[in-house]
């Protein structure tokens, strides 16, 4: 349930609401608005009764909100959200752009992308340094030693890095480095990280299972906000369909209907959802085209020799034209 209070509740009222929840047993989140302070009531099993609150001074109605997710939805949160990282607002009216490689693989490889990421004005990089591979034979990421070059790489070129947290065991040394704590695919739905990313004080970014629906999306991303950390972005990377053409199926329809159902902000990845560097341009301009609030793309000084997704890595020269076609 959503108790909504009058524009103009003192903070008083506020707190008696509060107090109300709790001693109902149940855990009240405040959710702060432009107009006025809603609070959200967590942890009740059945439906609560809203007429003791709505007895209350300073209360205006009292919202049942019957999702399985609150505290992402509009209905908690009408105004869009807006994350803010290095500059770079997330979810504003500009297209958000993350850019590197898929992996941090080497001193050199991770300078080069910085000083031509710099050089074009992008101010987000992505690399990983604990790589979520789906064949334990494959490249692993360097580990420490790669968070270690993204910290040298973000203070020297003044760049905010996004990298991938696997286990909540490793958060702890990826949250130090990172601007943004990255969660993949595959963790979309391992809880202990989520809640682990729920006491992080960096914002997470949160990509869409291999075969997530969008409202498992927004459960996933509950789980973070319930745990204190509201600033969470979302990102569509394509999901398993029997079409084999791409490594999976871009789902630009979720990018409308995440926004309706949510204010928290959603980036598309057309790297992974296309798998080849040839299809990037066409499925970011469609991303631009639907309302995407960014894109975070994979780029290599030499791809053809990357040790991770290098097929689906663009060319230094091929981003700059991806960003001339962006609006
Ligand atoms: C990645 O960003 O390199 C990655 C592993 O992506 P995903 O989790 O979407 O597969
Ligand atoms: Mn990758």
């Amino acid at each position: 349930m959503l108790i909504v209070m009058r524009h103009d509740a003192t903070d008083e009222e506020v707190r008696e609401v509060m107090d109300l929840v709790r001693g109902q047993g149940y855990d009240p989140k405040p959710v702060p608005g432009a107009e006025r302070t809603a609070v959200c009531v967590l942890g009740n099993k059945n439906p609560v009764d809203p007429s003791p609150y709505e007895s209350l001074s300073g209360v205006l109605e009292c919202i049942r909100v019957t999702k399985a997710y609150k505290l992402v939805s509009r209905d908690t949160h009408s105004e869009n959200s807006v994350i803010e990282v290095n500059g770079v607002r997330i979810g504003g009216d500009r297209m958000a752009i993350i850019a590197g490689p898929c992996s941090v693989e080497s001193r050199d490889q991770l300078f080069k992308t910085a000083e031509f990421l710099a050089s074009k004005g992008v101010k987000l990089m992505r690399g990983g340094a604990f790589k979520p591979r789906t064949s334990p034979y494959e490249f692993q990421g360097l580990g420490e030693e790669g968070l270690s070059l993204l910290g040298e790489v973000r203070s020297q070129f003044g760049l905010g890095v996004v990298t991938e947290a696997i286990d909540h065991i490793n958060f702890d040394v990826v949250e130090e480095v990172a601007d943004i704590v990255q969660i993949g695919a595959r963790n979309m739905q391992n809880f202990s990280l989520l809640r682990r990313a729920g006491k992080s004080h960096k914002p997470i970014l949160l990509k869409r299972g291999i075969s997530a629906t969008v409202e498992e999306l927004l459960m996933a991303a509950e789980y973070i906000l319930t745990g204190g950390n509201a600033n969470v972005v979302l990102c569509e990377r394509g999901v398993r369909t029997f079409s084999a053409h791409t490594r999976n199926t871009l789902d630009l329809s979720a990018i409308p209907v995440v926004k309706k159902l949510s204010h928290l902000p959603i980036i598309v990845d057309p790297s992974h959802a296309a798998g080849n560097r040839e299809f990037v341009i066409p499925l970011a301009l469609g991303a631009a085209g639907v309302g995407a609030d960014g894109l975070i793309v994979e780029i290599h000084p030499d791809p053809e020799h990357a040790l991770c997704d290098g097929q689906q890595s663009l060319h230094f020269e091929t981003f700059s034209r991806l960003l001339d076609q962006l609006p």
